[in-house]
Order: structure tokens, then sequence, then C-alpha cells
């Protein structure tokens, strides 16, 4: 990471989740690749649960997909179904095993349910309070873990009849997968906040992803969107549908922005179309009188494609970014700081040396990173520095399943363009426009959450919720065995697979 960037100094995705009904198929390598697609959306823990008719195993682990599986685990996990997860926390520690998903619980007859959840609930603590009433305690400390939970406790076998008991109490951001013995369900809150997807793969099976991405690497057909407010179930039977609300879409506009892959597509728009969108928007709205246009790879490359294009200044890479870098704790030594070693971004002197240079970036945070990068770009003999963002302020925090900082610590909640233009050294700065960044998408504007640009949360935030700090933590229980689940497991791949059994 570039010197002085700390691991919390860019917008972090909450999750990616997956999942694959097509008996005959070899479903968790099928869920291997899916999440191998979705590996930008979390890198804290993967896991996979798979189901053949008679039990539900669950596999999962802190590290990135390709730590966590290998052949050998990936051979013990068979069944006709599966669902997979990437995780980046929102809620719970990331440091816990406990808190990977896929989440599992066990029924009330005795069968299981695995659960994978991107977003974020703003009401954990009723739920929470809930399952203390029905003496219900939870090995983990996620929202995820408890809506698992309160599921396992419904009065049913039918994994949509629990879903549909659950759901009226859920408030916030939810695209789940779940799954029990027989199928697997994938389920929208009603405003469709995080993105998910049908896809068909060739065979006929079926594959709910987040994102169109996790479709394309199996080669899978995408067919649609999961509504917002609809529950979709894959068995035996095929494809069946359930409206549990009348939708109100409001999709994530920052999923354009920064958090999707470019090669994903969000209601049916190329997200590098709409980045090469904004930065077009972003040239007309923040001109600047320069030799060159630079992206902050990877997430702005294509803002500064379009900003290019439209300037009718020549593009280049300014920066050779090392791809195999997602996160490190190890911070660099002091001596290594003051010697400017930088693992992620390197700047090319080649490009930069005497030239007057718009840098797009997509997003500033606390600004400490953009700092670095500018302080950077100068040492290598930037002329000027004009430093363009494809997307506007960020003011407010989110509720729904993106760790974007709490208010106090996001630069553009407290200090004018000016002053962060100082803050981070440029010689200009400009920011896109909320309406420009709407209306790049090429989507009707209404249909979008912009909240931490705007502060229109669209999900009422309960004051108890807004109060806590941003990071909630759940409270935890010790297992009395009560709630515990009877067939996750443990994941340590050792020999032969002690883990994947069930009881
Ligand atoms: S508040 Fe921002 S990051 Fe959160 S869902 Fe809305 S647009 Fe996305």
């Amino acid at each position: 990471m570039p010197l002085g960037e700390t691991p919390f100094d860019r917008p972090r995705e909450a999750c990616g989740v997956f999942g694959v009904y097509a008996p005959g198929e070899d479903v968790s390598r099928l869920t291997y690749f899916g999440l191998y697609a979705l590996q930008h959306r979390g890198q804290e823990s993967a896991g996979i649960a798979v189901g053949d008719g008679q039990t539900v195993l669950v596999y999962s682990k802190l590290g990135l997909v390709n730590q966590v599986f290998d052949e050998k685990v990936l051979d013990g996990l068979t069944g006709t179904h599966a669902i997979g997860h990437v995780r980046y926390s929102t809620t719970g520690s990331s440091a816990r095993v406990e808190n990977a998903q896929p989440a599992f619980m066990t029924r009330r007859d005795g069968g299981g349910i695995a659960l994978g959840h991107n977003g974020n609930l703003v009401n954990p603590l009723d739920i929470a309070r809930e399952l203390e009433d029905l003496e219900i305690e939870v090995d983990a400390s996620t929202d995820s873990h408890l809506v698992t939970a309160l599921l396992a406790q419904q009065d049913t076998s039918d994994l949509v009849e629990a879903f549909r008991a659950v759901v009226p109490k859920l408030m916030g951001a939810y695209s789940i997968t779940a799954m029990d013995e027989d199928q697997i369900v994938a389920v929208r809150d009603k405003y469709g906040v995080r993105p998910l997807v049908i896809g068909r793969l060739p065979s006929g099976g079926w594959v709910f992803a987040s994102e169109t991405c996790a479709l394309d690497i199996i080669a899978a057909d995408y067919i649609r969107d999961v509504e917002p407010g609809e529950l979709v179930v894959a068995d035996k039977d095929g494809l069946h549908s359930y409206t549990l609300f009348k939708p109100e879409p409001r999709l994530c506009v920052f999923e354009y922005v920064y958090f999707a892959r470019p090669d994903s597509e969000l209601f049916g728009r190329s997200v590098y179309e709409v980045r090469r969108a904004m930065g077009k928007q972003l040239a007309d709205e923040a001109p600047a009188d320069a030799d060159v246009v630079i992206p902050v790879p990877e997430t702005a490359n294509a803002a500064a494609q379009g900003y290019a294009d439209r300037s009718g200044l020549p593009y280049a890479e300014g920066f050779v970014k090392n791809r195999y870098v997602y996160r490190t704790f190890i911070q660099p030594s002091q001596t290594m700081r003051e010697k400017g070693v930088r693992m992620k971004l390197n700047p090319l002197t080649q490009v930069i040396e005497g030239k007057r240079l718009v840098v797009v970036d997509d997003s500033i945070v606390r600004g400490t990173t953009t700092r670095e990068t500018v302080d950077m770009l100068r040492r290598a003999g930037a002329r000027e520095v004009h430093l363009r963002v494809s997307s506007p302020p960020i003011q407010w925090p989110c509720f729904y399943g993106i760790d974007t900082a709490n208010r106090d610590e996001l630069i553009g909640a407290s200090k004018s363009i000016d002053e962060i233009r100082d803050f981070v050294g440029a010689d200009s700065l400009g920011y896109l426009s909320v309406d420009g960044m709407l209306i790049s998408t090429g989507v009707p504007t209404e249909r979008f959450c912009h909240a931490c640009f705007s502060g229109g949360y669209p999900i009422e935030v309960p004051a108890e919720t807004a109060r806590t700090k941003h990071v909630l933590e759940l409270p935890v229980h010790p297992s009395n065995g009560n709630g515990r689940p009877k067939r996750a497991v443990e994941p340590v791949p050792a020999e032969p697979l002690p883990g994947i059994t069930s009881e």
C-alpha cells in the first residue's frame, strides 16, 4: 500500500454471495470459481456449503478463496447444490472464524440451514433481543448469523415459509443466498440495495450471484436480476419466484463507482461503460489545463479514459500496481517508510516527470491515501497535479453494507473542497456532482441509493444503530449447544478432511 495508507482508507465492500443448483455437476468447484470472480467483494474469509438431499456441509475459513480451498477440500464437498460466500466485515469481528460464512444453524426439525449475506441490517439488535427472548445463543457476532438463527427457529421445515416469517423483521440491505438439504434460495430486500442476479448453466442448472462476472467465469448465461423484494427458489422442479415485498429499487450507486467489477453489468448497464461516462461528465464539470490524464489504478481506469476522451488529452498509465497485493496488516517499518517503500502503487517516472497531470481517482474517504498518492507523483517529478474524482464528496456513513468510515472520519464531511485540495496537496481538485454521477448511469435516478453523497437514506436507520460505532459488535454468547450448528465444519484442512463429515 502507498506510504501512510491504512487498510481502512478505502470504502470496503461487505461481501459477495453465490449459489448453484445443478445435480450431476461439480457444484463445489462451480462455487469456488464463482467466489474467485467475486473475490474483490471480500477478502477476509471464504466459505462453501453443499447439500445432497440428506445433509448440509459447510467449510469456511479466514483467507482468500484460493487460500481457503484446495483440491482435497473441494473433493470432500459433494452434492446437488451449493452456496458460497466471500466476506468483508461490517458487523462482527473479521478475525473470528466463527463469523465466516456461510452461516449454519440446525433447524427445529433437525435439518440444517446455511446462509450467505451481502448487505447490512440496520436493526440487528432487534434480532439479537428476539433470539435472547427465545434463549437461543449464537456462536458468532454478525447480523447474518442472527438471521440464520432466527430462520432455524421457525416452526416449519419449509425454507420459503421460514423466510416469509422472518423477512418482515429485517430492516436494512440484504442480498442472500441460502440453502437446506434440498434447495437453494436467493432473496433481496425490497430496495435491492445490493445486486443479485440469476444465471443458467449450459446443463440447465441455476445460478445466483452478486455480480454477472461470476456467471461469466463458469459459462452461465445471465437470465435476469433477482428483483428487489423477491425470493427465488431453485430445486428439482426448476425455478420458483415469490414476491415478498412491493419493490422500491434503490441500488447502491457506489457499485457503479467502485465496488463492482468493470466487466459486470448492473441494471443491464455495463459497469465499465458507466465509469467511462462518469469520466466524460467529470471532464465537462471539472476541466483542467494539463498535458496527460492518468488513473489511480485500477478502479479509476475507465473514468480516466472517459476524461481523456472528452477532454482531448492523452491517456497514460502513470502507476504500476502490484496486482498481487490484496491486504496486509503488516505495516512497513519506519525505515521503510522513510525510504518511501510502497507496496501497492509505484509511479512511472517516464510518464510523470515534468508533466502537468490530471489524476483521476474514484473516491476519497479520509484523504490520507490521496495525500500520499499526490506526494508520490510530486517526488516522481510531476510539474502540476490536478486531482479529479469520479464521484461526489463522501459526506455520510453507509449503514447498508459498505464500510465508508464514521462521519467524523470522512474528509468530505468536515472540509470544503479547497481545504481538501490543500490537505492532499494538489494544485486543483474537482469532484463529479451527484446529478452528474446519477445521469452517467443511464438509469432513472430515483432507482439509486446515494445516501453517502447526499444524506438521503432510503431505509430508515434506527437511532441506536446510528449512534453506535459504525462497525457494530453484536453480543456473542458462548454456545450452550441449543443454537450450535449441528453440521457446521470447523475449518481445519487436515488429513483426511476431518471436518467434512455429517452427523
Ligand atoms: S450509502 Fe452509499 S455506499 Fe451505502 S448503499 Fe447508499 S450509495 Fe451505497
